[in-house]
C-alpha cells in the first residue's frame, strides 16, 4: 500500500514537471534574443579594373548568394515594425530574426535586390535620401517615387528615411537637424501614403542632439552604421547597431560574421 502511494506521488510530481516544461516552451523567454541588422549600399559589378569599394558595393550575383545563404541558414527576415513591437511591447519575434537594410536608395536596389528578395520571399528596408528620388547624382542613379511605391506595395520592401539631403547630422545646428529629419519624413509619408518611423543617420554620425532631433520629429527608431554587435532588448532604440556587409565576402563568410557578432 505504501509502495503504491509512493508510486502515485512520484507519478504526480513527474506529471507536473512535464506540464511545467511544456508550458515553459509555449512561452519562450525572449529576453536573450539578439537581432542582427546588416547593411548594404549599392549593387553593381566591379569596374573594368575588376575593383570596387567592397564596403559600398556588391555584385548582383554575390548579393543573391548572400540572400540564399541567410535563407538556407534558417534566418527569418523581419521589418522594423516587428522589431519595434518586440522592443516596446514584448511581442515575440520569429526564429532567428534578421533585418536586411540598404542605405541611400540606389536604383540598383530596385534593379537587382528587389527581384531577388521577391523570389526568395525575404524582407528588407531601404533608407532613402528623400531629395534624390529619380535623380542621377554622381555615377549612381537613385530609384524614383513610383519605383519606391511599387516595392512598398509588394510587401517585400519597406522604405524609411536616410534624411532629406544626407548631411552629416552631428555637424549641424538644431534647426538644420530638425529640417533634415522632418522634411524627409513628410516627403516619404506624402509620396508613399504611410508612416515613416525609422531614420538611418548618414555616415552613422549621431550624438544626443541628433537623437533628440529624431525623437522630436516623431521617429521611433534610429540606425547607426559600421558597428559590431547585434541588438538586444536592453539597447537604445535610437542607436540600432548595423553590421556593414563586405561585398567581397562569400555567403558562407557572411554567416560566420553574423555569428561572430551575435553576442559582442
Ligand atoms: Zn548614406
Amino acid at each position: 500500500m505504501m509502495k503504491r502511494a509512493v508510486t502515485f506521488a512520484l507519478f504526480t510530481i513527474f506529471t507536473f514537471v512535464i506540464i511545467a516544461c511544456f508550458s515553459a516552451s509555449a512561452y519562450p523567454d525572449t529576453s536573450n534574443v539578439r537581432v542582427p541588422v546588416i547593411l548594404y549600399h549599392n549593387i553593381m559589378d566591379p569596374d573594368h579594373n575588376g575593383s570596387y569599394d567592397p564596403l559600398l558595393n556588391i555584385s548582383p550575383g554575390l548579393f543573391e548568394s548572400h540572400m540564399q545563404a541567410i535563407k538556407n541558414d534558417g534566418y527569418t527576415t523581419i521589418g522594423f515594425a516587428e522589431y519595434y513591437n518586440w522592443l516596446q511591447n514584448g511581442v515575440p519575434l520569429p526564429p532567428k530574426p534578421i533585418i536586411i537594410t540598404f542605405d541611400d536608395g540606389y536604383y540598383s536596389n530596385y534593379q537587382y535586390a528587389y527581384p531577388v528578395l521577391k523570389k526568395l520571399n525575404m524582407k528588407a528596408t531601404i533608407f532613402i535620401i528623400a531629395d534624390r528620388r529619380g535623380r542621377a547624382l554622381s555615377e549612381n542613379p537613385h530609384f524614383s517615387w513610383n519605383q519606391a511605391r511599387e516595392m512598398l506595395d509588394s510587401g517585400v520592401i519597406d522604405i524609411q528615411s536616410h534624411t532629406y539631403s544626407h548631411r552629416v547630422l552631428s555637424t549641424l545646428s538644431d534647426s538644420e537637424i530638425a529640417y533634415e529629419m522632418s522634411a524627409s519624413k513628410k516627403l516619404i509619408e506624402s509620396n508613399l501614403g504611410r508612416k515613416c518611423n525609422v531614420v538611418a543617420y548618414p555616415q552613422g554620425a549621431m550624438n544626443d542632439t541628433v537623437i533628440a532631433g529624431a525623437r522630436k520629429a516623431g521617429y521611433k527608431l534610429g540606425c547607426k552604421v559600421g558597428d559590431s554587435g547585434t541588438n538586444s532588448l536592453a539597447d537604445d532604440p535610437y542607436a540600432i547597431k548595423r553590421i556593414t556587409v563586405n561585398g567581397n565576402q562569400t555567403g558562407a563568410r557572411l554567416l560566420e560574421v553574423i555569428e561572430e557578432n551575435m553576442f559582442l
